[in-house]
Parts: C-alpha cells; sequence; structure tokens
C-alpha cells in the first residue's frame, strides 16, 4: 500500500452559493515510504486545503483519504484524530515552538504526551537534534536560536512520534536562499533518515528538483510537473 492514496478528491467552499469556490476538483495522488514528492501551486491554488484534507484535519466533499491502506473517509472524529497523531507529522513556514521550552524540550514533550518513556523521548530527541546538526543547540530555547535553527528543530519535533506521512507546507518560505538551501538539506537528511513518505509544498524549483517526483496543482487537480 502507498502512505497516502488520495482518490477523486473534490473540495469547494460556499457550495451553492454565488461565491462558491470550486479548489478541489478531482485529485488523485499517491505517495509510496521512502518517497519525497514536491507539491508546486501558485498562491491560492488550493495546496494549504490538499495538504489538510491529507492530513485528516479537512474533509473532501467526494473522494476517499487513504493513509497506510486504511480508508479513513467518514471515519469518526476520534479516529481520525488517533491517526493524525500516531502517523502524520505537519511542518509549517513558521516553527510554532513552544518559546519557555528549550530545542531538547520541544521534541520530547509531543513524545510525553504520545506515552514514551522520559528516558527514550530524550535519546530519540538527541539523535533526531544531531542528524539536523544542532545537538549542540539542544539546551537553547527558541528565542536563542537562528531562523534556520528554529525551524531544524521544528523538523525534528514533526518527526518526533515516528510518523509515516510528513506533510510540509513551505518549509523553508521564511528563511533567506543560504539558509533555505542548507535546512532544506537537512529536511532531506531526517527524510531519508526516517524512510518515510513526504509531501513538501514549495514555490523554490531548485528544491522541487532536488525531489523525487514533481507535480503541480493546476485547476483543481495534480498534473506532473
Ligand atoms: P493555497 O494554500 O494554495 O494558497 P488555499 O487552499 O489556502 O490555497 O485556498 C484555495 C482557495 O480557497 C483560495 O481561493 C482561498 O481564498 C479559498 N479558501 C480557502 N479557505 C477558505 C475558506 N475557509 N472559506 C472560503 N474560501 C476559502
Ligand atoms: P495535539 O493535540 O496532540 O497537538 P492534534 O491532533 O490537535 O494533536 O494535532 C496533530 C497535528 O496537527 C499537530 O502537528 C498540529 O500542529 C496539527 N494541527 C492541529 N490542528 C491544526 C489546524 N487547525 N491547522 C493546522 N494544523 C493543525
Amino acid at each position: 500500500n502507498p502512505v497516502l492514496r488520495l482518490s477523486g478528491i473534490t473540495k469547494s467552499y460556499n457550495p451553492g452559493a454565488v461565491n462558491e469556490v470550486a479548489v478541489l476538483r478531482g485529485v488523485d495522488f499517491e505517495v509510496a515510504a521512502g518517497e519525497v514528492v514536491a507539491l508546486v501551486a501558485p498562491s491560492g491554488a488550493g495546496k494549504s486545503t490538499l495538504l489538510h484534507i491529507a492530513g485528516l484535519l479537512d474533509t473532501p466533499d467526494s473522494g476517499t483519504v487513504e493513509i497506510d491502506g486504511a480508508d479513513m473517509t467518514g471515519q469518526s472524529d476520534r479516529k481520525r484524530t488517533r491517526m493524525r497523531r500516531n502517523d502524520v507529522g505537519f511542518i509549517y513556514q513558521f516553527h510554532h515552538l513552544l518559546p519557555e521550552f528549550t530545542a531538547a524540550e520541544n521534541v520530547i514533550l509531543p513524545q510525553l504526551a504520545n506515552g514514551t518513556s522520559k528516558a527514550d523521548a530524550a535519546e530519540r530527541a538527541h539523535k533526531l537534534l544531531s542528524v539536523v546538526g544542532i545537538a549542540g543547540r539542544a539546551g537553547h530555547r527558541p528565542a536563542a536560536l537562528s531562523g534556520g535553527e528554529q525551524q531544524r528543530v521544528a523538523f525534528c519535533r514533526a518527526l518526533a512520534n515516528g510518523p509515516r506521512l510528513l506533510l510540509a507546507d513551505e518549509p523553508t518560505g521564511n528563511l533567506d536562499p543560504t539558509t533555505s538551501d542548507q535546512v532544506f538539506g537537512a529536511l532531506m537528511e531526517l527524510v531519508r533518515d526516517t524512510g518515510l513518505a513526504a509531501v513538501i509544498a514549495t514555490h523554490n524549483l531548485e528544491l522541487a528538483a532536488r525531489m523525487d517526483r514533481q507535480v503541480r496543482m493546476e485547476a483543481g487537480v495534480l498534473v506532473p510537473l
């Protein structure tokens, strides 16, 4: 089974109203374990809507969302939330780290919430922070870190509970080009290290070219770039 399979996904905002926006018009999309797919879309094309549906934060009007072979369409909120917490990691353009906790604690806390022991959580946090090259900053709070370092911590937090699917929305979008390039490299290291399936939305065609496959959102469907 692919980790993510979207079939015939449609979504409109304000359906039936004069200001109806048909954002997704039949999206078919599969991502396999270990595969990193670039999602390229102009602003307003429906990229966030698609990522929210794939990550079980929103529901489509029609079509199915399967994660690891499990059809999540029509499942209860409780089941969808459990699947999201266990199997999906999100990364945004801004890090959303907890300011009063250190880098390590930001990676440890979601694991404790998930029932991992303190010792195991700390060990995993150290390992993840090492992969992205900032183990030496583990004891710093976000405000003491650079933008690139903050974003690396956010990547580690997203992967803390070992998701099967990573959904990233412009993960390096708020960084300068050089930092963006390095931080993207760190993200790829993490993804390769864990072998998860990843969908990474970006406007940067050079970064997109470094991924395994590229798709573009056009008129509500996905087409190969
Ligand atoms: P992107 O992430 O590609 O910029 P979005 O998925 O956020 O696009 O939005 C796609 C389109 O749907 C845009 O035209 C946006 O204005 C519209 N839209 C998004 N969310 C809502 C909403 N809650 N209500 C009405 N329209 C929305
Ligand atoms: P928790 O309560 O453990 O944070 P949730 O199920 O609320 O778990 O969220 C799981 C993931 O979904 C988190 O990574 C969170 O950042 C993301 N998330 C939750 N709600 C939203 C939302 N409305 N918009 C974007 N991301 C969200």
